[in-house]
C-alpha cells in the first residue's frame, strides 16, 4: 500500500466485534502498522514507542511532555495545547507507562483527523527538544521570587510538581514500593513517571539521547481505527514522516524477562499517612505480590492461563462473595484491599498481589498467613463452575455494551505487548478466550487446581511488602528537599546566582511571548459544525401500573445498543424528611449490598453479577433551569434506580430490581453493615487528597445554591466527616444507619413516588424493558397500603422546605486543611442559568479563559498540573479552578486578573472566538454511547428545544458578546472561594478565610517552630 511504501503482513476479521484488522510493516524502517476497520466515525490513532527508562529520573516521562513544546514544521511554543482548541477532537493526549510511552488522538472529522496526524507525526518525529523546553517541563533552579536572588532557590517544574502530586499520596507510594520489589532489575523496577528526589539528576543531554534512540520509526508502533480509508493515512504518513528515515538496530531495547527469586522475598517499607484515618493504631498495610507468566510469547498455554488467571482475580477479590473477601475483609483485618491488588497483565510479566490495608500492627502476621491458607484451599477445590460463568457473564455483557470510545481503547491496551511484539490484537481476543476457557474446564477438571499451584503456590517469585505509615512522612521530603536547595544555594557563586534570575526571567518572557498560533492547521467553525443538534427521537409514552391504577411518564429511546436493555426510574426525594439526606448515599451505596430476607448478601451479589450489569444508584438535584440561582416549585430532588442486561436475562433483571427495591435486608445482620462504614470511612478518607478540586467545588457551590448545599452535604466533606464518625460509633453507627435507611426505603420507593422511567434498548427488546419496568414498579408498596406505623412525623421539615428557605453566603473564603503538600483553588460567582441568552457567551468566555490566560498563568508560570475556568448552565455558577498546585492565595488573585483580562475590550479576539467555539462544540458533540442517548432529557428534563436554542446562541455569539457578560457577571463581583491545600499554607494573617480540617472543624495552625 502507499505505492509499496507499506507491505501488508495479515487480515484477519474479528467477528466477535465486528471489525477487520491489517497488520502492516513499513518496508523501509520496519515500522508496525495495525489497522482495524470498523464501522465507527469515531476514528482513533495512536503511535507508540518502546520505552525503557533505567533510573528514577522521569525521563521518559519528561521527554513525552517536551516532545510536544514545538517540532520543525510547528514550531511554536505549545502546539499541542493550541491544537486542542483548533481541532474537533473526541480524545487527544499522551502518557508514559512503565515501558512505552504513547500519542493517541480521536476524532469524527475527516480534515481534523489529517491536521492532527501532521501534527503528532511531526512532534514526535522532529521535535525541537530545545533546551528551555527542558527546564519549563522537567525541572529547573530558580528563586522563590524570580528577580530576587536573596529569595530562597526552589526547584521548578511541570513534571516535577506533576510527580509530588501523583506520589503525594499512601496509594501511590505504596504501588510504587510493589513494583520496585516485585521487579528488582528491569526497567519496571524504576518509577517512569519520574521520583520528585531523581528528576533533579536528569540532563538535558540525557534527555536529547534517550529521544534519538527511542522515538524512531523502527521502534514505533503506530495504530489507526475506524472508517477512514487506511490507504490516505498510510500515504500521509509516508510523506509527513516516514520516508525521512533509515532503518537502525533497535534490539538493544529488548527486555528480557525478570531475574527470579529463588526463596520469597520480604520488603519493609515506609509510605505517607492518609488525610484522614480512622484508627491511628491501624494505619499499615501488608501485600504479598507474585510475578506470573511472560505476557508477550506466542504460546497457547500461556494465553490461556493468562486470561483464566484474570478470571481467577475476580473470583478471589470482586464482590462481598469472593474468597479474600471472606478470608481477610469479612474478619475485620483492615480497612480495605491493599493498593494494586488484583491480577496485573498490562505489563511485559504479569503479578498478583493481594492484601490490606488499614491494618494493625499485630495483625500483619495473620493477614499473610490468611492469603497463603486461601489459595491452598482453593488449589484443593478449584472454584464452582456457576461462578466462574457468572464472570463469565461479565465479561461478556462488558463486551456487547458498545462504547463511544472502543476504537481508542483498543489503540492503548494493545500497546503493552504489541511494544515487545506480542499479539498486536491482544485486546481483542477477549470473547474467544472465554470460550476457550470453557472447553478447557469441560475436558480438564484439575485446571484451576494446576492454576492455583503453579503460579501462586510453587511460586518463588514472590514479594511481601509491609508498609507502615508516617505522618512526617511529606514533611520530612519536604525538609530533605529544602536542605538540599540551602546547600547548593550556600555554593552558588554570585555569577551563578545571577544566571539562575536571567534564565528565570528569560523562561517567563517566553511564556508571555505571542506564539504564531497561525502556523498549526485548523478546522473552521462554519465548515465543521452543524446548526442543529442531533436529536435522538426519544418517545414520550406512558407506563400503566394495573395493580394500582397510576400512569407514569415513560420515556424509550429506540438505539442499536447491540443486545442489552437498559431500565431506570426516577424517584421524588422531595418531601423526605430533611434530616435523611445525609444517609441517602448510605442508602444508595448498600441497598443492593446486604442481601435480602430470602438470600443472604454473598449469594444475592452473585445473582446480581449472573443476570445484570448491576444496581446502579445516582441522587440528582435539577435546580429550576429558569432561575437555577433560587430554588423553585421546578426544581427536583430525584433518585434513580435502573439496571442493565443482555436481553436474555430481562426478567431476571426485573426481579432483582424487585427485590432490591422491596426485601433490603437492613436489620438482621449488623456485621455486615458495620463492615459496609468502615470501608466507606476509609475510602472517603483517603479520598480528599486526590479530590481536592471537586470537594472544593462543592465547597463554593454549598454558599451560593440550595442544590449546591444539598450536594455538598450528600457527597461533599461532610460525608467525609459523617463517614468517620459513624465508624467510630461502632454499633451506634451501624443502628443510626439501619434506621436511616429502612426509613428512606419505605418513605421514598412506592410507586406513587416514581416521576418518571425509562427504556433504552433495539426496538425488539422495548416491550421486554418496559414489562420489567412495570412488574418491577407495581409491585412496590403504595403509599396509601402503607400501615401508619412509619416514624416521619409532620413536624419534620421536607427537603423541599429545607432547600426553599437556603440563604446564599456568596463571596465567603474557606480553607481546608489537608495532609499533603499539594493545593486545589477553587473561586466560584454566580451568574445565569441555561436558558438565559447570555448563557452561551459564559460558555464560551470560560473556554477562552481558560486556554488563553488560565493555562499560562497557572500551569506554565505557577507551575501548577493543570487550572482553567469552567461554567456550568444548570447551576448558574461559573467557575475558577487549580489543580495540584505549588500555590494557594496567589491562584486566587490570578483568577480575578483573569476576569479583569476578559473585560478589557480588545483582549478577546476573533481567533479566540473560533477556537473557543471549537472547544466548545467538542464537548457538546463528543460521540454519545447508544445508551445514553436521551439521556440528557430523562436525567436533567433538558428538551430538544431548550439544546437547539443554546446551540444556535452559541455559534452566533462574538468577542463583544463575552467581553460584555464578563463585565457584566464577572468583574469585581463577589467570589466564593475554596482552597483545599496543605497544613502550612494555612492563610494565618487572613481573617476572611475560615479554616476547617478535612472533616469540618475548626482548624488552627499549630506551630512547630
Ligand atoms: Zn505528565
Amino acid at each position: 500500500m502507499a505505492n509499496g511504501a507499506f507491505r501488508v503482513e495479515k487480515v484477519e476479521p474479528v467477528p466477535d466485534y465486528q471489525v477487520v484488522s491489517v497488520s502492516l510493516k513499513h518496508v523501509k524502517t520496519g515500522a508496525h502498522w495495525l489497522h482495524i476497520g470498523a464501522d465507527d466515525s469515531n476514528n482513533a490513532f495512536n503511535v507508540g514507542f518502546k520505552t525503557v527508562p533505567m533510573d528514577d529520573t522521569g525521563v521518559a516521562h519528561i521527554l513525552e511532555h517536551t516532545t510536544l513544546c514545538g517540532s520543525n514544521k510547528y514550531p511554536i511554543r505549545d502546539p499541542f495545547f493550541n491544537m486542542l482548541r483548533r481541532s474537533l477532537s473526541t480524545f487527544m493526549n499522551a502518557m508514559t507507562s512503565a515501558d512505552f510511552t504513547c500519542y493517541p488522538f480521536a476524532t469524527m472529522n475527516r480534515v481534523d483527523y489529517d491536521n492532527l496526524l501532521s501534527v503528532y507525526l511531526d512532534a514526535v518525529f522532529f521535535p525541537k527538544l530545545e533546551e528551555q523546553d527542558f527546564r519549563q517541563e522537567g525541572h529547573r533552579f530558580e528563586f522563590a521570587k524570580t528577580e530576587d536572588a536573596n529569595s530562597g532557590l526552589k526547584y521548578k517544574g511541570v513534571v516535577f510538581n506533576e510527580m509530588k502530586g501523583a506520589m503525594g499520596s499512601q496509594n501511590a507510594r505504596f504501588m510504587r514500593a510493589l513494583g520496585a520489589n516485585l521487579f528488582p532489575t528491569s526497567t519496571f523496577h524504576y518509577n517512569s513517571g519520574g521520583d520528585p528526589t531523581a528528576i533533579p539528576d536528569l540532563t538535558y543531554e540525557q534527555l536529547k539521547a534517550f529521544h534519538a534512540l527511542h522515538y524512531h520509526p523502527s521502534n514505533a508502533r503506530f495504530y489507526t481505527y475506524g472508517d477512514f480509508p487506511l490507504e490516505e493515512t498510510l500515504m500521509n504518513a509516508e510523506t509527513m514522516a516516514l520516508n525521512q528515515f533509515e532503518a537502525i538496530d533497535v534490539s538493544k531495547l529488548d527486555i528480557s524477562d525478570e531475574k527470579r527469586y529463588t526463596s520469597p522475598v520480604v520488603a519493609e517499607v515506609s509510605v505517607p499517612r492518609d488525610s484522614v484515618v480512622n484508627d491511628p493504631k491501624k494505619t499499615s498495610i501488608t501485600s504479598t505480590a507474585w510475578l506470573m507468566l511472560n505476557n508477550v510469547k506466542d504460546d497457547e498455554n500461556a494465553k490461556l492461563d493468562n486470561f483464566a488467571l484474570s478470571v481467577a482475580s475476580d473470583l478471589l477479590l470482586s464482590g462481598p462473595q469472593s474468597y479474600f473477601h471472606e478470608a481477610l475483609l469479612e474478619p475485620g483485618y483492615g480497612s480495605g484491599l491493599a493498593p494494586g491488588s488484583g491480577y496485573g497483565n498490562s505489563r511485559r510479566e504479569t503479578s498478583f498481589s493481594v492484601g490490606v490495608k488499614g491494618v494493625g500492627e499485630e495483625e500483619i502476621p495473620i493477614v499473610e498467613q490468611k492469603i497463603q491458607e486461601t489459595l491452598e484451599k482453593v488449589a484443593k477445590s478449584g472454584f464452582p463452575r456457576n461462578r466462574v460463568d457468572s464472570t463469565l457473564h461479565q465479561i461478556e455483557l462488558d463486551a456487547a455494551a458498545v462504547k463511544p470510545n472502543f476504537g481508542l481503547m483498543v489503540g492503548i491496551g494493545t500497546m503493552s505487548t504489541w511494544v515487545h511484539d506480542g499479539d498486536a490484537l491482544r485486546p481483542l481476543r477477549t470473547l474467544e478466550l472465554a470460550r476457550q476457557l470453557q472447553e478447557k474446564l469441560d475436558s480438564d477438571p484439575q485446571y484451576w487446581q494446576n492454576l492455583i499451584s503453579k503460579y501462586f503456590l510453587n511460586n518463588q517469585h514472590k514479594v511481601i511488602v509491609r508498609a507502615r505509615s508516617d505522618e512526617k512522612y511529606d514533611a520530612k521530603l519536604e525538609e530533605a528537599e529544602n536542605k538540599l536547595l540551602k546547600e547548593i544555594e550556600s555554593k552558588l557563586s554570585e555569577d551563578e546566582k545571577k544566571k539562575i534570575v536571567e534564565d528565570g526571567i528569560k523562561l517567563k518572557a517566553a511564556q508571555d511571548g505571542e506564539q504564531n498560533a497561525e502556523l498549526l492547521p485548523t478546522l473552521k467553525v462554519a465548515e465543521a459544525v452543524d446548526r442543529s443538534i442531533k436529536k435522538w427521537g426519544s418517545k414520550e409514552q406512558t407506563l400503566r401500573l394495573s395493580s394500582n391504577n397510576i400512569d407514569l411518564k415513560l420515556q424509550v429511546d429506540e438505539q442499536p445498543t447491540n443486545g442489552v436493555v437498559y431500565v431506570g426510574a426516577m424517584f421524588d426525594c422531595s418531601q423526605l424528611p430533611d434530616r435523611l439526606t445525609p444517609y441517602l448515599d448510605y442508602f444508595a451505596d448498600y441497598v443492593d449490598q446486604i442481601g435480602t430476607s430470602k438470600v443472604g448478601y454473598k449469594d444475592f451479589a452473585e445473582k446480581i453479577k449472573g443476570v445484570s450489569g448491576g444496581v446502579s444508584i445516582d441522587i440528582l438535584s435539577n435546580n429550576d433551569t429558569k432561575t437555577p440561582l433560587k430554588w423553585t416549585e421546578n426544581g427536583e430532588v430525584v433518585m434513580n434506580i435502573g439496571s442493565h442486561c443482555l436481553a436474555r436475562n430481562a426478567d431476571a433483571m426485573g426481579d432483582i430490581l424487585l427485590d432490591v427495591c422491596t426485601d433490603a435486608k437492613w436489620f438482621g445482620d449488623d456485621e455486615r453493615l458495620k463492615f459496609l462504614i468502615k470501608r466507606r470511612s476509609a475510602q472517603l478518607g483517603a479520598s480528599v487528597a486526590q479530590n481536592g478540586m471537586g470537594y472544593g467545588k462543592a465547597v463554593c457551590a454549598s454558599k451560593m445554591t440550595a442544590a449546591g448545599e444539598l450536594e455538598n452535604r450528600t457527597g461533599g466533606l461532610p460525608q467525609v466527616a459523617l463517614a468517620q464518625r459513624l465508624a467510630k460509633a461502632e454499633q451506634a453507627g451501624v443502628e443510626e444507619v439501619k434506621a436511616a435507611c429502612s426509613e428512606i426505603q419505605s418513605l421514598l420507593l412506592t410507586p406513587e413516588n416514581v416521576k418518571r422511567c425509562r427504556v433504552a434498548s433495539q426496538a425488539q427488546d422495548v416491550d421486554a424493558g418496559k414489562a420489567q419496568l412495570a412488574k418491577w414498579l407495581s409491585a412496590l408498596p403504595s403509599t396509601g397500603s402503607k400501615s401508619s406505623s412509619s416514624s416521619s412525623s409532620s413536624a419534620d421539615e421536607s427537603v423541599n422546605a429545607k432547600l426553599s428557605a437556603f440563604t446564599p453566603q456568596s463571596g465567603s473564603k474557606t480553607y481546608v486543611a489537608i495532609k499533603g503538600q499539594t493545593n486545589y483553588c477553587t473561586g466560584a460567582i454566580e451568574t445565569v442559568g441555561y436558558e438565559h441568552p447570555d448563557a452561551p457567551a459564559l460558555f464560551l468566555l470560560s473556554q477562552a479563559m481558560s486556554t488563553e490566560f488560565l493555562h499560562r498563568e497557572i500551569r506554565e508560570k505557577g507551575g501548577a498540573y493543570g487550572g482553567g475556568s469552567s461554567f456550568v448552565p444548570s447551576a448558574g455558577i461559573f467557575y475558577f479552578s487549580s489543580y495540584r498546585d505549588p500555590n494557594t492565595i496567589e491562584t486566587i488573585d490570578t483568577f480575578q486578573k483573569a476576569c479583569e483580562w476578559a473585560s478589557q475590550p480588545n483582549s478577546i479576539t476573533k481567533t479566540m472566538v473560533e477556537e473557543a467555539h471549537l472547544r466548545a462544540f467538542k464537548s457538546i458533540d463528543s460521540p454519545i454511547a447508544p445508551a445514553s442517548r436521551g439521556q440528557s432529557l430523562y436525567a436533567q428534563r433538558m428538551t430538544d428545544a431548550q439544546r437547539q436554542n443554546f446551540r444556535t446562541r452559541l455559534l452566533d455569539c462574538k468577542a463583544e458578546d463575552m467581553t460584555r457578560v464578563a463585565k457584566e457577571y464577572l468583574l469585581n463581583k463577589p467570589m466564593t472561594v475554596c482552597i483545599v491545600g496543605s497544613e502550612d499554607k494555612v492563610p494565618t494573617d487572613d481573617a476572611s478565610y475560615e479554616c476547617v480540617d478535612a472533616e469540618g472543624l475548626p482548624f488552627t495552625k499549630v506551630s512547630t517552630a
